[in-house]
């Protein structure tokens, strides 16, 4: 039987085959970058309040370009297709140095900024990085990872270029880098000395080369470098229009919280709001009470958020204390957002504001694999669908499939795992042939791992999640890379780990099972207690804080596998229920 294909209500769109640079600058005239005047602003720093215009952001991002190529330090590692890995919370440099090394023609591999030197050595070495970009507060950790790689240290501080807090550059103010920071390139080196006439040409069949390499464990297994292309950028910023609202030009304001080293982030926050005109607001890491200070003093319009960040627009004080009336859209994305939760952030800042004014929540769906969005909930819907993911996006093709090989789609209304298709999938897992072919049939259909249902109506709502992954307030937490690490423990014989849902914190959070070498000494439950929280304790020392194991750690005798090895994770689950409700 011919397969059951759904396609999106709205038209498809030309796909372009260029770079994403030339896409996002698309004109460059001085009065007109972008679509939108050369003056306006693109991106403020929230905390300094220094900014950066269109026209600026054009002309540094080809000037740091220039300086990667032609500096006697950098050009041995800036050849085309080089991979410089970027490792900084967001900041005023992140555009630059984001945009200036893709006109270069390199590619950027993007790493959690709270990385440790471990994680950090992992995805430095699996891209095949030549130069790491870190802000001054990464540095420790940045030399601690060459170390750990043995690099010895003349040759790593030729591999690091600083991104540090004097905002000079960006008429911003002046700070004093730190002394880790002595000797090293800092970014502003490379800005000044000339500008590419033009960038690295991506044209035709070249769209298809890799732009972006950000990590994700997918449906099974450690994390893995995807391979986002030049197309796969340009292809998400003409789809993800179908769905958003109109622009008011010189009134929206953008809030840049997510962070850019995720997909999510770059898609959103730095290329569409500039394809848009809408500058955005940066701000470095997420804190309720300067969130809320920051919509105030940049009256701002709109925002990307997680479900976290919804649960403290529902009950942090903060929002009673600073204006928020400015706020009219929070488009929420990465993990399932339930209808209780949006209705009560939506009752509360609408009651602040007397019922006056629009405030809207929407959701969006996608993965790191599809670059990121595939399903949006158009604001009209907002209210009448909340919970619903939206639509299909234009250009792109889904299944709903009940069995493993494809053979069988879902009824009408039934759940099966979501299948997509089209120019926005990723070109596949980097140097990983093995898990790319299990992630993408030979149809080009990939498996999310998530299950959807459809209605009537062409609305998608995720009702379930097939595979392994654990999301801890949007970030991925790959429960085989916590097992690796836990069977590194001397006292840890074998180890599982699982998602528990928290529904204060709207999150899941990762919780452990592990075997003790050596049964005897964890018979008492003290004992088991205090091994669980010993075990907890050292896993910080080894994952970045989005790991931690928040949902516990608990003994038992004997991880359950099946016959092949595999875990049996769905009765860890069930297991974890009934010790939550005892507790
Ligand atoms: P990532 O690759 O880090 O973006 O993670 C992708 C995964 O996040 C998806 O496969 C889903 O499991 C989850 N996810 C993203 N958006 C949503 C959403 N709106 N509702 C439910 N799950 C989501």
């Amino acid at each position: 039987m011919a397969p059951q294909v759904y396609t999106s209500p709205v038209p498809d769109y030309p796909v372009l085959t260029t770079s994403v640079f030339t896409r996002v600058f698309s004109s460059r005239a001085p009065g007109d970058v972008g679509g939108f005047p050369g003056s306006q602003k693109a991106f403020v720093d929230a905390s300094s309040g220094a900014s950066i215009t269109r026209a600026q952001l054009l002309h540094l991002s080809l000037s740091f370009a220039h300086g990667l190529k032609y500096h006697p330090r950098t050009s041995p590692f800036a050849n085309r297709g080089n991979v410089v890995l970027i490792y900084s919370p967001n900041s005023l440099a992140w555009p630059v140095v984001l945009f200036g090394s893709v006109a270069a023609g390199l590619r950027c591999a993007l790493a959690n900024s709270a990385y440790t030197s471990d994680e950090l050595a992992f995805q430095y070495s699996d891209s095949r990085a030549n130069l790491i970009l870190t802000s001054e507060e990464g540095l420790d950790v940045v030399r601690a990872t060459f170390a750990k790689i043995g690099v010895a240290k003349e040759d790593a501080d030729r591999r690091i270029i600083v991104l540090g807090n004097d905002l000079r550059w960006a008429g911003g103010p002046s700070a004093a880098p730190c002394s880790a920071a002595a000797g090293l390139l800092k970014m502003e080196d490379l800005l000044g000395a000339g500008k590419l006439d033009h960038e690295e040409s991506f044209e035709g069949h070249l769209a298809h080369e890799t732009t972006y390499l950000c990590y994700s464990s997918g449906t099974t297994g450690k994390p893995k470098g995807v391979e986002t292309t030049h197309q796969n950028m340009t292809t998400i910023l003409d789809i993800m229009g179908a769905a958003f609202p109109p622009v008011r030009t010189g009134l929206d304001m953008m809030l840049g919280i997510l962070p850019f080293y995720h997909i999510f982030g770059v898609s959103k926050l730095l290329h569409f709001p500039f394809v848009l005109g809408i500058p955005v607001v940066i701000q470095r890491r997420f804190d309720p009470i300067q969130f809320c200070a920051v919509i105030e003093k940049y009256r701002v319009t709109m925002s990307m958020v997680v479900p976290p960040i919804l649960v403290v627009l529902a009950r942090h004080p903060a929002v009673d204390h600073y204006d928020m009336s400015s706020l009219e859209i929070l488009f929420c994305g990465a993990a399932p957002l339930g209808h209780t939760l949006a209705k009560s952030v939506k009752t509360r800042l609408l009651a602040k504001r007397g019922g006056r004014g629009v405030f809207d929540i929407t959701q969006g769906y996608g993965l790191t694999e599809t670059s990121p969005s595939t399903h949006m909930l158009p604001l009209a819907d907002a209210a009448r669908k909340m919970g619903s993911i939206g639509i299909l996006l234009p250009n792109l093709q889904a299944r709903l499939v009940e069995d493993d090989d494809g053979n069988l789609d879902a009824g009408p209304g039934q759940p099966g795992e979501l299948w997509v298709r089209g120019k926005t999938v990723m070109k596949g897992y980097l140097n990983n042939s093995a898990a790319t072919k299990h992630a993408i049939t030979p149809e080009g259909w990939f498996r999310t791992g998530d299950v959807a249902v459809r209605d009537a109506e062409g609305y998608y709502y995720i009702v379930d999640r097939r595979k392994e992954l654990i999301k801890y307030k949007g970030f991925q937490v790959p429960p085989a890379e916590l097992e690796n690490v836990l069977l590194t423990h001397p006292d840890v014989a074998d180890a599982a780990v699982i998602g528990v849902d928290n529904v204060e914190e709207a999150t899941e959070l990762p919780r452990a099972y592990i075997v003790h070498v050596n049964p005897s000494v964890v018979q008492t439950a003290k004992a088991r207690a205090d091994f669980g929280n010993s075990v907890a304790k050292w896993m910080t020392t080894k994952v970045a804080r989005h790991k931690y194991l928040r949902g516990g750690v608990e003994i038992i005798d004997v991880v359950p596998k099946s016959a092949s090895g595999k875990i049996l994770r769905r009765e860890l689950r069930e297991l974890a229920k009934r010790q939550l409700k005892q507790s």
